[in-house]
């Protein structure tokens, strides 16, 4: 290890030469930001020795905490007796060949190949390569077109920024012309005047409508996350998967289910679309298969799917030089590991889960709080001055970003999307932490309608 460096030097050289991700950078180089310098259980803790609880899993991937030494032991280990080699001209390795077995034994029987990526962008823009490759190999070329949703967070690179429905990401690159975006089912932001249900058919219907108005033989897919996380965490109203199951099994569209956040636990079952019950033929996958200690992510590809693919002729023209590193797939098994010996995932949901959105429910009362959604150990706290307008309080969301701001400075780590704040703890997290993390939440909420009340 480089000798530490004090926090002085460490802003000023993180200002001078470090571009940080979603970051206003003159505002950075003015400002600067936290040194995290290390970590333990479900605590970060910053240079200067402040201590902060993290409800947000890191950035939605360390559902495990910041301990589980059987995953650092199993990258230290892959390092020492294979620290890289590729996947490229017919070689191999122990831990991708494990992984990919693995993560089909745990997915339903159709699911028996997959492709690793190093992140979760990479996975869809993967997802799309794939789709296509389908299509074309079934002389159906002109089927190409994709469907997404507004509000949808897909990654950043420019296909998955494309795939997203970020205005923002949309304003700052040229996106792909065959993606294509319809209502999200967000009824708090979205839904006027309909009941959640109606709702909920509605944003399904858009789905129809899109595809009738593209052609049904011009388009290859429909993608979306089971909830929407970076987007706001917007749990669907119980109409809309129902729904959407319906229109996709009577057309001739994939389904990939982007399940970077779902995935492994989140919303209370291994998977999201086991939560919604429904059927996607692609799966996306980042962020905890790792336990977020080392990048990767990957497809998972459905017999229908990979029985056309693997009769293809010539070469899938596609591939990554860390697709299925050694270490990061020691890590992914070693992840699995400990979900399946420990059973946290329905420990987490059967125990700490409901007392989580109980303590939150506890918040809706409060005067500045429109909404309060969660499902497993993923939630979302609405803003707001006018709780039956559902208005925002302020303009550019500057009442959720102080609230994210005083809470940070208080040692609670939460997020805000628009003026919602966002929370995604650890499954390790304890029924007192959870405590902890809502009385800070409302202290935090407090501060917040005071300075705009
Ligand atoms: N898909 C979803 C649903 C995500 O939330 C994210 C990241 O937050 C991504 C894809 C992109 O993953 P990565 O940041 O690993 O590229």
């Amino acid at each position: 290890m480089t000798a530490k460096l004090d926090t002085q030097t460490l802003r000023n050289l993180d200002q001078a030469h470090h571009l940080h991700p979603f970051t206003d950078f003159k505002d950075y180089a003015a400002h600067g930001g936290k040194i995290i310098s290390r970590a333990e259980h479900i605590y970060l803790y910053d240079s200067d020795g402040n201590k902060i609880q993290d409800a947000m899993s890191g950035l939605w991937c360390c559902n495990l905490g910041y301990d589980q030494d059987s995953i650092k032991q199993a990258v230290f280990d892959q390092l020492q007796e294979l620290p890289y080699y590729n996947n490229f001209f017919r070689c191999s390795n122990q831990p991708a060949v494990e992984l990919a077995s693995k993560l089909c034994e745990l997915t339903p029987e159709r699911f028996q190949h997959v492709f690793f990526t190093n992140s979760g962008s990479e996975a869809n823009d993967t997802q799309i390569k794939l789709v296509h490759r389908y299509f074309d190999l079934l002389g159906k070329p002109n089927k190409k077109h994709i469907i997404s949703r507004n509000n949808a967070y897909h990654g950043s690179t420019i296909a998955a920024s494309s795939l997203g429905g970020m205005k923002s990401m949309h304003e700052q690159t040229m996106g792909l012309n065959y993606v294509h975006h319809i209502e999200q089912p967000h009824w708090y932001e979205c839904g006027g005047d309909m009941s959640e249900a109606e709702f909920g058919l509605h944003a399904a219907q858009a789905l129809a409508d899109k595809i009738d108005e593209l052609g049904e033989e011009n388009i290859a897919a429909f993608i979306a996350e089971p909830v929407q996380g970076a987007g706001g965490v917007i749990i669907p109203p119980d109409s809309y998967w129902p729904a959407v199951k319906k229109i996709l099994e009577e057309r001739d569209i994939l389904f990939i289910a982007d399940e970077v956040i779902c995935g492994f636990g989140r919303t209370g079952n291994w998977f999201g679309f086991e939560t919604y019950d429904i059927e996607p033929d692609l799966v996306t996958f980042a962020k905890a298969v790792t336990n977020g200690f080392m990048p990767l992510g990957g497809c998972l590809v459905a017999d229908k799917v990979s029985n056309v693919l693997l009769n293809g002729a010539g070469d899938f023209a596609h591939g990554l030089t860390y697709s299925g590193h050694p270490a990061s797939c020691a890590a992914g098994l070693a992840t699995m590991a400990v979900y399946e010996d420990t059973g946290i995932i329905e420990s987490s949901a059967r125990d700490l889960a409901p007392h989580f959105n109980a303590q939150l429910q506890s918040l809706v009362d409060h005067p500045i709080v429109g909404q309060v959604r969660s499902k497993g150990l993923f939630a979302a706290v609405e803003l707001t001055d006018d709780k039956a307008a559902r208005t925002r309080i302020a303009p550019d969301s500057a009442a959720a970003v102080y609230c994210r701001d005083v809470a940070i400075e208080d040692g609670l780590m939460v997020r805000q999307t628009g003026d919602a704040m966002i929370m995604a703890p650890p499954f390790v997290t304890e029924r007192h932490e959870i405590d902890n993390l809502v009385a800070k939440l409302t202290v935090a909420l407090d501060k917040t309608a005071r300075q705009f009340g």
